[in-house]
């Protein structure tokens, strides 16, 4: 069985080195007893894989809309419960019947693929054209769940991040956000030929005072949830299953700015060009990443700041920063987790869609 870095790990070690021994698969694999909160961003995400599933794009709002609706609470029900749920619940539902009215308004690109697993070789920096390998032979994967491939009217590729936020980010934070580049990466490594322009980052903004404000017209005239349609009968559109027209393509402009922002509503789309050497050189990077984790004495100090307030270790950790055994909160307040949990799998995640063929991995 190959030995996989997901991208959920390799930000875990790259945030605090403390909270990846204790949590990560290859490390100690603890998970709390008690569950945390509802998760509301992951039950937005799930419920926008089904409002941007390709093979619905062209349908009528009055029939996908009511299934977004059932993601979200299918994603909420399927959580442990938690003390915060009703809460949470009434938050993620306001903020997702928000986006639903507002997203026309900034959706400029048409869908191909929505919660994609994509994984690549990590590659041997000591010899080209190898991959990374464990001494009994098993081969290093680097693997990742992309949010949403998406083409725009130049037939170009972007790849597509869902964030909940409190606040807009700050540009240099999105610019730096290299673990969007590395799915950039890991995308071309697996489709070979399928060149990504770069990263577009979708947050979506709890603050109450973005409520009641009336939502513009759609991004691209188009009427209903907006976008650019999977098909279209005449005019140049694209077709199953070519994505990228021969003919019909509008020209690019010949000026082309790296970071292009549009807000609207609580709904900010930061679109960020990539340079092939940013895309190019991930893989070097996650290598010396890879071989740092795999080394049995690399040190796993804390790296204490802002994301401790949502650590699930924060109180081992803080028994270990004052020298103690953390042995009793370790035993009491958690478990190993179960190994080989399956991945739920989703239409129009792999195939069997609309959005087209793509090249064999
Ligand atoms: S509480 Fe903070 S410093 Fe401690 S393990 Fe968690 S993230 Fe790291």
């Amino acid at each position: 069985m190959d030995y996989r870095i997901t991208a959920a790990e390799r930000a875990s070690y790259k945030r605090c080195r403390r909270q990846w021994d204790l949590g990560s698969v290859h490390r100690r694999n603890l998970e709390p007893v008690e569950p945390g909160p509802v998760d509301v961003a992951s039950a937005v995400r799930d419920a926008l894989a089904v409002y941007y599933y390709p093979g619905m794009w062209d349908w009528q709002s009055a029939i996908v809309l009511p299934l977004v609706r059932k993601a979200f609470m299918r994603s909420i029900a399927e959580q442990p419960p938690s003390l915060q749920r009703t809460t949470n619940v009434d938050l993620g539902t306001a903020l997702l019947e928000r986006y639903l009215e507002w997203a026309p308004s900034l959706d400029d690109f048409g869908p191909i693929r929505i919660a994609h697993e994509v994984e690549a070789l990590v590659p041997d920096p000591s010899e080209t054209g190898r991959g990374l390998h464990l001494p009994d032979g098993r081969r290093i994967l680097y693997s990742d769940r992309i949010d949403l491939l998406a083409i725009d009217v130049y037939d170009v590729y972007w790849v597509v991040r869902h964030q909940v936020v409190s606040d807009w980010q700050d540009v240099r934070r999105l610019l730096l956000d290299e673990e969007a580049v590395a799915a950039c990466w890991a995308w071309e490594q697996t489709y070979l030929g399928m060149d990504v322009a770069g990263t577009i980052h979708n947050e979506i903004r709890v603050r109450a005072d973005d409520l009641g404000l009336p939502p513009p017209a759609t991004a691209t005239g188009r009427a209903g949830r907006g976008g650019y349609p999977q098909h279209e009968a005449s005019g140049g559109g694209r077709s199953i299953p070519q994505q990228q027209r021969q003919f019909g393509r509008p020209e690019a402009p010949a000026a082309i700015e790296r970071v292009e922002q549009r807000t609207s509503g609580m709904i900010r789309r930061t679109r960020i060009r990539r340079t092939r050497q940013e895309i190019n050189g991930m893989g070097a990077l996650i290598a010396a990443e890879a071989l740092e984790m795999l080394d049995p004495a690399v040190a796993t100090y804390p790296t204490p700041g802002a994301w401790c307030s949502s650590c699930a270790f924060d109180v081992p950790c803080l028994t270990m920063s004052e020298g103690e055994d953390p042995a009793l909160d370790l035993a009491a307040r958690y478990r190993t987790r179960a190994v080989g949990s399956p991945v739920t799998g989703r239409l129009g995640a792999a195939g069997g869609s609309r959005g087209g063929v793509l090249p064999p991995s």
